[in-house]
């Protein structure tokens, strides 16, 4: 049974979104689009990091060497940490598990997603303006109108359109995302600009841990392609600035992250003379952190239907601060979760299916967003004075380890056994 014939249109062509295309292919749902407000696909910021949770369900969907000509050949560490000030090492956490984190231009994690997607399903230049329930008998149960003045019907609309989401706000949800009071800024460094020590250092990942900030350099890009650079994520983990909510992303001076940092040690002077080097404007992105609180409920039923719906995916119904590296990861599980349940669910009961997602995903994802948040506090220090007495990255590793060692195929095939078919699945 299961809705695999239904008209699915996703919104947005994010890291979400087409991760979300992807398990489609992979799981069998047959007719689906996506439509995205941009004029490109494309990613701003830094790197991200994906972790062992995630990259197994990408190498399920057969991107494993698409993303590793394009990401950092595999590291000693999951990460290492040194003292703001003298730069001597701290400390560091092994790696969780197979296989390995990778670390990768957000452009390039993107382009391995779009490619295996057939062209014809992915829409440009159309930004959701209106999303219609229609009552007239025979018609399609939604049409989305853009801003183009073109329209869409679907059966299932899933909303992968960020942390600002238009279809949340379909939903009925009028909740604002929340200030965090942390700033980070986000740029790049050639391994060319820097001097040859320091440069040799950030072949790894390190995170230069201060007072209440943190520099964390992750080694993106494979020599092999030419993509190998270092992505620089300067963190502020207290309110340095009130900020204009309508506006969280700016360009901002290089000085003003040096402002920060200018008594830290020489290898992060050394960071932000590469950064200059590297920017012919001196500046780089500045961003407030946002948040949204967990929701009740991440879907809507079609009334007086029995299968068609709107759900939410990514960071539209799971937003989390970014201490953990996992808003592209549980964008990734949450997505193969619910094209494996829209194609193999038993019945033609969507209410049941989607509840079933929600059951499945809101408990790790809520668990994630808390966790993030406390992560950001320990991942710069409240005690500069005594940073290698007090620091335990044991520690840090321990309270991770449920998030990476997870599973959400096993998860899905033993919870889902009940209402889900899995004969004649590669799943
Ligand atoms: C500093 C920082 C570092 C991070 N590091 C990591 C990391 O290491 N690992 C990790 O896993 N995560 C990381 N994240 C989190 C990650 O970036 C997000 O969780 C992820 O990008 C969310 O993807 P998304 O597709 O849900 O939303 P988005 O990336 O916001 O994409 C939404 C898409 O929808 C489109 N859209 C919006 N409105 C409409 C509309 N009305 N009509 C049509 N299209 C629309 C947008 O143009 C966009 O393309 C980090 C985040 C930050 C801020």
């Amino acid at each position: 049974m299961g809705f695999q014939d239904k008209r699915v249109v996703v919104v947005g062509g994010g890291l979400g979104g087409m991760a979300f295309m992807n398990a489609a292919q992979y799981a069998g749902v047959k007719n689906i689009q996506c439509y995205e407000q941009a004029h490109q696909f494309g990613e701003v910021g830094a790197g991200v990091d994906i972790s062992a949770n995630a990259n197994r369900i990408l190498d399920a969907f057969g991107l494993k060497e698409s993303l590793l000509s394009r990401s950092s050949p595999q590291l000693p560490y999951y990460m290492q940490y040194h003292n703001y000030k003298s730069g001597e090492y701290l400390g560091h956490i092994e790696e969780f598990s197979e296989p390995h984190a990778r670390l990768i231009h957000r452009a390039h994690l993107l382009d391995s997603l779009k490619e295996p997607v057939p062209k014809e399903l992915l829409h440009l230049q159309k930004r959701l303006a209106r999303l219609d329930r229609n009552t007239s008998p025979g018609a399609a149960p939604y049409t989305l109108h853009f801003e183009d003045g073109t329209t869409t019907d679907a059966d299932i609309v899933i909303g992968c359109d960020g942390i600002k989401s238009r279809v949340r706000r379909e939903l009925g949800f009028g909740d604002s995302p929340n200030y965090s009071g942390q700033v980070v800024y986000r740029g790049f460094v050639e391994y060319k600009d820097l001097p040859e020590e320091t440069a040799k250092l950030l072949h790894n990942v390190v995170n230069f841990r201060g007072p209440k900030r943190h520099i964390l350099c992750l080694p993106i890009g494979n020599p092999a392609t030419k993509t190998d650079r270092i992505g620089v994520i300067g963190f502020m983990s207290e309110p340095i600035e009130s900020w204009d909510s309508e506006n969280w992303m700016a360009r901002s001076d290089i000085s003003s992250l040096h402002e920060h940092v200018k008594d830290w040690c020489p290898q992060v002077q050394d960071i932000i003379e590469g950064l200059q080097a590297g920017s012919p404007d001196d500046r780089m992105l500045k961003q407030a952190l946002y948040v949204r609180e967990p929701i009740e409920k991440w879907y809507e039923m079609k009334e007086g239907q029995k299968d068609a719906g709107i759900v939410l995916l990514g960071d539209a119904v799971h937003s989390t601060l970014p201490h953990q590296g996992q808003g592209v990861c549980m964008a990734i599980e949450s997505g193969i979760a619910l094209a494996t349940i829209l194609t193999h669910w038993k019945n033609d009961d969507l209410h049941a299916a989607f509840q079933f997602y929600q059951d499945l995903r809101k408990p790790r994802t809520d668990r994630v967003t808390k966790t993030s948040f406390e992560a950001g506090k320990l991942a710069s220090s409240d005690d500069p004075d005594h940073l290698s007495e007090t620091f335990n990255p044991q520690a840090l590793m321990e309270r991770m380890k449920w998030i990476m060692e997870y599973n959400v195929l096993d998860d899905l095939k033993s919870k889902g056994a009940e209402y889900m078919d899995f004969t004649e699945s590669q799943i």
